[in-house]
């Protein structure tokens, strides 16, 4: 099974679907850090990224396609799968569903529903592991100590597209298409509604609960 979690940038889609993997072995797979792994790696595919994710655009369907199709064809996907900011349009949603209904795969969705105020805040005061891209927050999630990963050590930055100024171009670009994604699943019967806002432990029980509700569960 295919669980697709939904929500606009900054709604905490990643914390959730770490937190979640981990409570249901699933794989977790993140488009975001496939492109900044493309991005380190210096390979063609990061070069073509870096610009729209530079920008707050997203990176065309055919490249955001194609490099999540791979992804999805190694054997640790080949059961239970997090989708993390993957579909983003209604196109990846439709080639979504054209890869795996064929092979009976169920794909659901859960929309973490975060008002657009909290979301400026959230995302310019966030902070990722330069090691191993685990998500922090100044405020909300610091590390235990400063600029330090708890997991890996490794120094916290800040994404270049979490800038104040880019961050204002993502959430007006991807708000919309964010709308339309939505309404694919909303209107196929696919969709639950999980608030994001609160604690991210009381956040990640209404999550299990609301995966285990559409049959993904540990
Ligand atoms: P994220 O880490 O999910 O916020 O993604 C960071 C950036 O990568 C986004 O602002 C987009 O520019 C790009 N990106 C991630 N996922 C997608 C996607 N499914 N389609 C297009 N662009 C994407």
């Amino acid at each position: 099974m295919i669980l697709v979690l939904l929500g606009a940038p900054g709604a905490g889609k990643g914390t959730q679907a770490e937190a979640l993997a981990a409570a249901t072995g699933a794989a977790h797979v993140a488009t975001g850090d496939l492109f900044r792994a493309e991005i380190a790696a210096g390979s063609e595919l990061g070069r073509t990224a870096k610009s729209y994710i530079d920008a707050g655009t997203l990176v065309p369907d055919e490249v955001t396609i194609g490099m999540i199709g791979a992804r999805l064809a190694k054997p640790d996907a080949k059961h239970r799968v997090i989708l993390d900011g993957f579909p983003r349009t209604k196109a990846q949603a439709a080639a979504l569903d054209a890869a795996f209904a064929p092979t009976g795969r169920r794909i659901s969705a859960i929309l973490l529903n975060v008002d657009v105020a909290i979301l400026t805040a959230r995302l310019t005061g966030r902070r990722i592991c330069s090691g191993c891209g685990r998500p922090y927050h100044v405020e909300h999630r610091p590390p235990a100590v400063a600029d330090r990963c708890d997991a890996c050590g490794s120094a916290l930055i800040t994404r270049s597209d979490d800038a104040p100024a880019t961050v204002a171009a993502r959430l007006e670009h991807q708000l919309a298409a964010l709308a339309d994604v939505v309404q694919v699943y909303r209107a196929s019967g696919r969709l639950k509604v999980v608030e994001g806002v609160g604690e991210i432990a009381a956040i990640q029980s209404q999550l299990v609960a609301a995966a285990a509700a559409v049959g993904f569960a540990s």
